[in-house]
């Protein structure tokens, strides 16, 4: 996968990909501005949202441990999974162990993280996606390109086309004469997809939250397939990374107001499933929770990056962020587009590959997604914590061991420039002589910069040298004191 500006270079051509993102992510920006206006207390419940991701990411070891003498107690059984290798072989082999080679999946953004279904088809296993819009991307041999809506960036003509085209070769095969208009797209997809709920003998889902004192598993969604693979299949594996937990039960009145105002827009999600270990003669016979954690325990050690993990999966930084909007969810290369995707996965895998230290700069720090986060994680501030990592290096936790890394390749001119501005603003005779240097010769100042510095300004305007400094305006109107002509007030 190419670093970020040359995967966006491709996408921002791509007019069609342009305009469905354009119409998806401002009509469901609207909305949610709607929904969240309707509530007087929404500063207070943002507050209390943060708060209490806060407090159980300082406790995290000791809520786990009480979710997993929750979950056993409940009839449940737990794995602990430190990276994505040994979550997928977990879940393989609790899947071979029922002698199944077909899975149904309820949408889970851990499982993509880690690439499971990939590794499910090496072990001969073919796994199954329910969730409408993974579906599309699945018979599209395609990526999700967004948290919420997977297939964001396909419009409904598309979506006919791959039912039409590639149904058939997964299961039950589209209607003849399949429209797009939007109803009989979902009569397609419920007709397909219930054949596999009723044949389905494993189900894997995510989980949105996991109550340590009940060891309850908590699902929100839209349409109901989620709870179709929640509760057929015989066995239940559900993969979840261990910052998805929450003390009590009543914290969740908190995040199932957030969730669903900031995510899809509405007062309260249509389907939300909780399950606590297994029921007799009710719902799966065998229940496996998988924790994953794959570089959440080092995001952790990081005292800013670690707001990260507060992060509920409500999307809405992706709906107002001005670069996913043109650049798309791929050009992220990861399970986890937009805002919260170039905070979050430079930390999960580090920024030693070329893409993963490109994903900080995938922003122009306009702060909208702060604005909208209803769990107030400073984006801005970690993405220029995250910059300041790939330029510098500098101690980083990395597999639970403290350790320094090198800066990343290719940021030679951006640390010269940065050592010459600081040593400017510690010198300031040469800050004023250089000031008033540049106010002198502003008439032959070049309207593009030479060399390497071209690519920068081939997307930008210079700004503007003015005419007498700041710090030449202040001694002018008010002397040499800096006090001449102040107004004081009593
Ligand atoms: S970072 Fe905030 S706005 Fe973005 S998906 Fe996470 S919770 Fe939602």
């Amino acid at each position: 996968m190419p670093a970020f500006p040359a995967a966006a270079d491709a996408s921002t051509r791509n007019t069609q990909l342009r305009a469905n993102l354009r119409h998806a992510t401002h009509t469901i920006r609207a909305k949610r501005a709607t929904a969240v206006a309707e509530l007087d207390d929404w500063s207070s419940l943002r507050a209390a949202g943060a708060a209490i991701k806060d407090r159980t990411l300082r406790h995290l070891d000791q809520y786990l441990e009480q979710l997993e003498r929750a979950v056993t107690a409940a009839g449940g059984h737990v794995h602990w999974a430190a990276d994505a290798d040994e979550a997928n072989r977990i879940v393989t082999e609790l899947v071979r162990a029922t002698g199944e080679r077909e899975v149904v999946k309820v949408k889970s953004m851990a499982t993509q993280e880690i690439g499971l279904n990939g590794a499910l088809a090496t072990a001969g296993i073919t796994a199954y996606e329910t969730d409408l819009a993974e579906l599309i991307v699945q018979l599209g041999d395609d990526l999700p390109s967004h948290i919420l809506v997977p297939a964001i960036h396909r419009n409904r003509g598309e979506i006919r086309d791959i039912f039409a085209e590639r149904m058939a070769e997964w299961g039950r095969p589209a209607p003849e004469g399949l429209t797009d208009a939007p109803a009989d797209l979902a009569e397609a997809a419920r007709l397909h997809l219930r054949e596999k709920f009723l044949n389905a003998k494993v189900g894997i889902s995510g989980a949105n939250f996991m109550v340590a004192e009940t060891g309850t598993l908590v699902v929100v969604e839209s349409e109901g397939n989620g709870r179709m693979c929640l509760t057929l299949p015989e066995t239940l594996i559900s993969v979840v990374g261990i910052e998805k937990i929450v003390p009590s039960f009543q914290d969740l009145e908190v995040f199932l107001q957030l969730l669903p105002r900031s995510s899809t827009a509405e007062r309260m999600n249509p389907y939300t499933s909780t399950w606590t270990g297994t029921t007799d003669a009710d719902g799966p016979r065998t229940f496996h929770l998988v924790l994953l954690d794959n570089g959440r325990t080092d995001t952790l050690a990081d005292t800013v990056g670690r707001q990260a993990l507060r992060c509920i999966r409500c999307s809405a930084c992706l709906n107002v962020c001005p670069v996913y909007e043109r650049a798309g969810g791929h050009a992220y290369g990861s399970a986890y587009p937009g805002p919260i995707g170039a905070i979050l996965t430079p930390q999960l895998r580090g920024v030693q590959s070329e893409l993963d230290a490109s994903l900080p700069y995938a922003s122009s720090l306009c702060g909208a997604c702060y604005e909208v986060c209803p769990v107030a994680i400073d984006i801005p501030e970690i993405l220029v914590h995250l910059r300041e990592r790939v330029v510098e290096g500098g101690p980083v936790s990395v597999r639970g061991t403290r350790t320094v890394i090198k800066p990343a390749k290719g940021h030679a001119a951006e640390r010269a420039a940065m050592r010459a501005a600081r040593w400017a603003l510690d010198h300031p005779r040469v800050l004023r002589t250089g000031q008033r240097l540049a106010s002198r010769t502003r008439r032959f100042h070049p309207r593009r910069l030479p060399g390497p510095g071209r690519a920068w300004s081939d997307t930008r305007e210079l700004p503007k040298v003015p005419e007498e400094s700041f710090r030449d305006w202040w001694r002018r109107t008010r002397g040499e004191s800096g006090t001449e002509g102040r107004k004081t007030t009593t």
